[in-house]
């Protein structure tokens, strides 16, 4: 097989978002299965939609994915000319025509067509003007848009799509559909297979909302003496309701830097849209990048849409139940140095990174965040919920299950004698604070879960946790000394 090559080549209207990056997710895998190149390319053609923070926003969020690419980014407006060349070829081959017929003529034709019933779409009025009657009314000063011919052929036109099968369409059913503006400008119908083609794109996987263009735009391959690629239309990604997910109806909900602004794991967002569309056709749900590539194929993506569940607009933020599920496997999976690499720009962000985490703490730093992953959702949690591991200042739980086990008045002078007891030790390990702490319990004829749920709680803000005893080593003397020895302002209110 020759070179595969595929692209990803977004309108930079917007943000990246769980659609966009899934069809560049299962591009990318495609090109890298089959040590391939993928080629990034902005359509930034709508000069009015475009915008230089959308095409940012989409080059971060596939960094962020990790899915690179090895050609690009090309930007379409740079190769107009080649698509204005495009149409003038097709033009002179007899592949195209110039149609002079008005907005408004249009428009009547239409209404009368439909009031009788028939096919509104364009009638062929300009197909066979001639060389001359067209020459005579440019002359004249009227503009022209330029229309495909498209062959009056009797039978079918059709491709093989990789995930729908044969799909085929009459020639009947295809009107003269116009590539280039009475501006001067190239549709994107033309302009997308022209770059296309330059590119030596062999692959073109995406939505299923770009097969009407694709009916089209065999016709143009085969006019312009291309070689047709391979088509692979994927379902689209819909909300519950079954409406297609869009900015302007969903909001940040649905963009990919929403969930790396919520400290969820860039492969376990992909890992998540790799299912989303694809069924492995065997029960695993977790997938390594070399497993992911090794076991991706397009004949396995689904036929039917895919539904994305979270909650638009909500305060309250949720999301994929299966999304959050992958994301929790990763974290409690992940090796030491990768969740401390994940972790390292999120304490970065709340000011609690430190440098010695990067050196003479490191043991230290991952042994904290394996200790402390197992209840925590995303990254974030860290700097949120483990906070206390990083930083004095924390907030206790609002919860009032905090206040109830802070409750006994005399944890508050009981807590500063715990504190003396640990200051005293002089090996400060787990076996000696547990005797410490089951000790001054009995003295005192209480539980000892007494002490244990009031310093945990002290200690990190959390109800729950790693085991009191892990936490105190982790925290190390000084800070549970501290910490313990000052809990006035925890009955401050
Ligand atoms: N620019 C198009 C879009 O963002 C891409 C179309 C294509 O994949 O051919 O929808």
């Amino acid at each position: 097989m020759a070179e595969v090559r595929v692209r990803f080549p977004p309108s930079p209207t917007g943000y990246l978002h769980i659609g966009g990056a899934r069809t560049a997710l299962y591009n990318w895998l495609f090109a890298r299965q089959h040590q391939g190149k993928m080629v990034l390319r902005i359509e930034d053609t709508d000069e009015e939609r475009s915008t230089q923070a959308s095409i940012d926003g989409i080059i971060d969020g596939l960094r962020w994915l990790g899915l690179d690419w090895d050609e690009g980014p090309y930007f379409q407006t740079d190769h107009a000319a080649d698509h204005v060349a495009a149409a003038e070829r097709l033009l002179a081959s007899g592949h195209a025509y110039k149609c002079f017929c008005t907005k408004e003529e249009l428009e009547q034709k239409r209404e009368q067509a439909l009031a009788e019933k028939r096919d509104p779409g364009y009638d062929g009025t300009c197909r066979n003007l001639g060389a001359e009657e067209c020459s005579r009314r440019e002359a004249d000063g009227q503009a022209a848009v330029i229309r495909f011919k498209v062959p009056r052929r009797p039978g079918l036109l059709f491709y093989n799509d990789e995930v729908l099968g044969r799909i085929e369409r009459a020639y009947s059913d295809v009107e003269d559909f116009v590539i280039v503006r009475s501006n001067g400008k190239p549709l994107y119908l033309l302009s997308n297979v022209v770059d296309d083609i330059r590119d030596r794109i062999t692959h073109i996987i995406r939505g299923q909302d770009h097969m009407t263009n694709t009916t089209r735009q065999v016709l143009l391959y085969e006019a312009l003496e291309a070689p047709l690629p391979v088509f692979a239309h994927i379902p689209l990604t819909l909300d519950i309701q079954k409406r297609k997910i869009s900015k302007r109806s969903h909001g940040e909900v649905v963009a990919v830097q929403f969930y790396q602004e919520r400290g969820f794991l860039p492969w376990a967002l992909c890992n998540f849209l790799a299912l989303l569309g694809w069924n492995p056709g065997t029960e695993q749900e977790y997938f390594s990048r070399e497993e992911l590539t090794a076991t991706f194929s397009l004949d396995r993506i689904n036929r039917a849409n895919s539904v994305f569940n979270f909650k638009p607009g909500d305060d309250k933020f949720f999301t994929d139940p299966k999304l959050i599920a992958i994301n929790e496997h990763y974290l409690r999976n992940l090796d030491p140095e990768q969740l401390g690499a994940l972790v390292q720009p999120v304490l970065e962000q709340a000011g609690l990174w430190d440098a010695a985490y990067a050196g003479p703490r490191r043991s230290w730093y991952l042994d904290t965040l394996v200790l402390i992953r197992d209840r925590f959702h995303t990254l974030n949690d860290f700097a949120e919920a483990g906070r206390a591991y990083f930083s004095d200042q924390y907030d206790i739980d609002p919860k009032p299950l905090a206040k109830n086990i802070l409750k006994h008045p005399e944890l508050k002078t009981w807590l500063p004698q715990l504190a003396a007891r640990f200051a005293a030790l002089s090996n400060f390990n787990l076996e000696s604070t547990e005797t410490s702490c089951r000790q001054m319990a009995d003295e005192l004829g209480i539980k000892p879960g007494v002490l244990i749920n009031a310093m945990r709680t002290a200690l990190t803000g959390q109800l729950a946790g790693p085991s009191m005893f892990d936490i105190l080593i982790t925290l190390g003397q000084d800070t549970v000394v501290r910490r313990l020895s000052r809990v006035d302002h925890l009955y401050a209110s």
